[in-house]
This record gives C-alpha cells, structure tokens and sequence, in this order.
C-alpha cells in the first residue's frame, strides 16, 4: 500500500469495446428519456438492442451526442461513433403445436422492422411460451409493446408485398441532391409498384421518364444514384440557377417538378369565365400537372384541389360584374399523376382526391402515394405502398432504405415528420 503505482491501471483510458459500450448505453438512455417524453418517431423502434441504436443514429445522424454524455466519451468527427452493424440475430422458433417443426431462422436482412414486428405480434397472438425456470412479463421489453398489446393487430397489417421496404436514394453532400432524392424515391417506388402502369402512362411522358424507365430496368443495372446523375446534369447546364450542382445553393423544387413532369400528357388549359354574359374572360394552358394550393382555411387537401381546377373566383366580369368561375380542362381525360404543393399548413392531408375535367363528366380517383418534406435546409419524404403501408426516407440518414413507419391509419401526423413540414404530395390514379 505504500508503495506508488501505475496511473495507467487506473487512468490509462477505455479500450475501444468499453467506450463503445458506454456510448451504447448513452445512446439507451436518450431513447429512453424520448420515448418518455413521447418524441420518439416511430422509425426509432426495433426488438434488439443493436437494432434499437442503429435505428437512433439513422434518425439523428451518426455525429449526433446526446446532451447528458460525459466529454470523456464524447465522439466527434476524429473520434467517431460508427454506425453500429446490421444485427443478425440468432434463429427463433415458436414453441408451442408447431415445435415439432424446426426452428426458422431469420433470414439475413433480420433488422428489418417488419420483420421483428412480425416476431413480436406472432409471440402475442399464439401466446407466448417463457422460458422454463423464468417468469413471464405482462409486456413486452420496451414501452411501446404495451400500446402494441392494447392495440390488437392482425397478420395482415404487415406488409407482405416485398420482401424489403422501398429503395432510397443516399444523399450527396458535395452537390445537395436531396430535391432529387426524395422525388425519386417516390417515383422509383410508383415504377416497382406497377410497372404495367408505368409503361402506359410514364415512360412516354418526357425524355427525364425515359432516362427514368431505362435506368430502372433491370437489364441496365444501373444504380438509382446514376439515374438521378442523367437527369441532373441536362437540367443544371439548361439552368444553372434553378439546378445549381454544387453544396452551396439548394434546388428550386417547385421549378424541378414543373420540369420533371412536363409533357402533352400532362397539360391543362384553366379559363375564366363569366357564366352571365357567356364570355371567356382569360385562358391560360400549364403543361405540367402541378397546383398549389394556398390561402390560410382550414379544409381538406381534397376540397382545397377542387376550389383550384374549377369553382368560383372573386374577381369579376368587366361587363356584368357578374363573379367569374374557373374551369379546367385536361388535354387527356386525366393526368397520369397530380401534384400539389402544400403553402397552406392548416389543411389536412387526404388520401384520396378526385380530378373531374370540366368538359368531361369522368372522375378520375387519385391516390396519395408520396409525400415530400422540407425544413432545415433539406429534403426528405414519405412513401405510401398499395398496402397502405407508410415508409419514411432521407437520404442524409436512411440512405438506400426507407423505414417502415407503420399503417396509414396508424400515422399520427402526415403532414410533418422529424420537424419538416410536408410541401409536395405526390398522387397518382388508383
Ligand atoms: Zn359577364
């Protein structure tokens, strides 16, 4: 005892696995003060524990330190804290009539949260065997397994059509892509979706779809990056302004769809029109199928996209001072696809809207099937599949995923998501 010793034995710092483990545990702790708080989205969510960080540092972003951390275990730039591996959890098996079955192992891509939320729902639905020797819980190991117990899920709220969520786009810093990321995203899911109707009525629609259509097709095996590359660089050398290719200024989205989507398939020609005196008072024709929809009432986006193809206006007749009404007419009987830029905050997002050509008596019943986000300098999106299923995608963070978020009916907010507003809605026929 009297003798000095090595400082080092007792100050020589953390071997790597030790800090990582105590960086583990902060990261733990954060979750588990903003799943009190109720500020977790719902993205961060998964049945492991490595799964449970991966999907923290996804949201946050890897640099991201929770306030609490204690400097000597701070990570930074030079001293980073890498994503941690895709868990591969060891195989499970249901025990119970089927045991004489053997054990199912859980294919490689086991984080996938569908898939550990399938593990969860088929424990409490065919009743969950503990152990011998151990002792039941009455929920499940995080808190939000009791609010997945309360709310009773079938089998078939699960996605099933693809194996995987939606393909992403991963983001590029040294240009800005994320404009192009997330609409991308969205559209490269409408293309896998149903690439029969892809072919009908999209991979005509301009030269950017048909860079689109043949990039995709799998004879190219061309990376959904790449894709986005081809159409970029037409773009910015037509105009630099608008598309600028580099990390200081951002893309005019608005411009980008107007462009994206141009074609005679997609053009429109609104009148004004006093109904008194039988005079068309003005005629305007767009070719792209883009409306915004602004103003500050509260309504749907449903109603709000009606008021804008045709009803009433304020303005009135120069000869009978009669209100003028607005018609739209569609140079198809529909467009392929319907997008709206979201200016007024207050409205509620719908699923489903309708477009009626003013000279038609068709309706044509759309679906919202991708959402665009913007906020802090940046854009990210949610997809919405056939199964209603909700997938959130940023390219700064997710990458080549998308999330799995949950149902449509089980989103608690569409119109925002990770403090970003929702500016585009994307819709297509049903
Ligand atoms: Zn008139």
């Amino acid at each position: 005892m009297l003798q000095g010793f090595d400082p080092k034995k007792i100050q020589g710092g953390l071997t790597g696995f030790l800090r990582q483990e105590f960086r583990e545990l902060e990261i733990l702790d954060d979750i588990t003060r903003l799943c009190y708080l109720g500020e977790l989205p719902p993205s961060v969510s998964a049945v492991t524990r490595t799964a449970l960080i991966r999907s923290y540092q996804l949201w946050k972003g890897t640099e991201h330190v929770p306030k609490t951390v204690h400097p000597s275990i701070e990570w930074s730039k030079h001293d980073p804290m890498n994503l941690v591996d895709k868990s591969e959890d060891a195989s499970w098996q249901l025990v119970g009539k089927k045991s004489n079955k053997a054990a199912q192992p859980l294919d490689r891509s086991s984080d996938n949260p569908r898939k550990h939320k399938l593990a969860v729902m088929l424990n409490q639905e065919t009743g969950y065997i503990c152990a011998k020797g151990t002792k039941p819980l009455n929920t499940l190991s995080d808190d939000r397994g009791k609010a997945r117990l309360i709310k009773k899920r079938k089998l078939d709220d699960v996605p099933q059509s693809s194996q995987s969520g939606p393909a992403g786009l991963t983001w590029e810093e040294t240009t800005l892509s994320c404009a192009y990321d997330s609409i991308l995203t969205i559209l490269h899911h409408i293309f896998v979706d149903n690439r029969e109707r892809w072919d009908e009525s999209f991979s005509r629609l301009n030269d950017f779809f048909s860079i689109m259509t043949q990039g995709w097709d799998n004879s190219e095996q061309c990376s959904l990056e790449e894709v986005r590359n081809r159409i970029r660089l037409p773009l910015s050398q037509g105009d630099p302004e608008s598309f600028p290719y580099d990390n200081k200024q951002g893309t005019d989205i608005y411009a980008l769809v107007r462009e994206v989507f141009s074609g005679s398939g997609c053009e429109s020609t609104v009148q004004e029109i006093c109904e008194m005196c039988e005079t068309v008072c003005s005629e305007s024709s767009v070719t792209y199928p883009f409306w915004h929809l602004d103003g500050n009432s509260a309504g749907t986006v449903s109603k709000e996209f009606q008021k804008s193809l045709n009803g009433q206006l304020t303005r009135r007749c120069v000869y009978c001072r009669t209100k003028l009404v607005k018609s739209t007419r569609f140079s198809n009987d529909s467009p392929p696809v319907v997008i709206l830029s979201l200016l007024n905050a207050n409205l509620k997002i719908t699923q489903k809207i309708v477009v009626q050509s003013s000279t038609e008596d068709v309706k044509s019943s759309y679906r919202l099937r991708g959402v665009v986000y913007h906020g802090s300098y940046h854009f990210t999106a949610r997809i919405i599949d056939s199964n209603n299923c909700v997938w959130y995608h940023d390219g700064m963070t997710t990458g080549k995923d998308c999330v799995y978020e949950g149902k449509w009916k089980d989103i608690g907010d569409i119109g925002s998501v990770n403090d970003r507003r929702a500016t585009l809605l994307i819709y297509v026929p049903n």
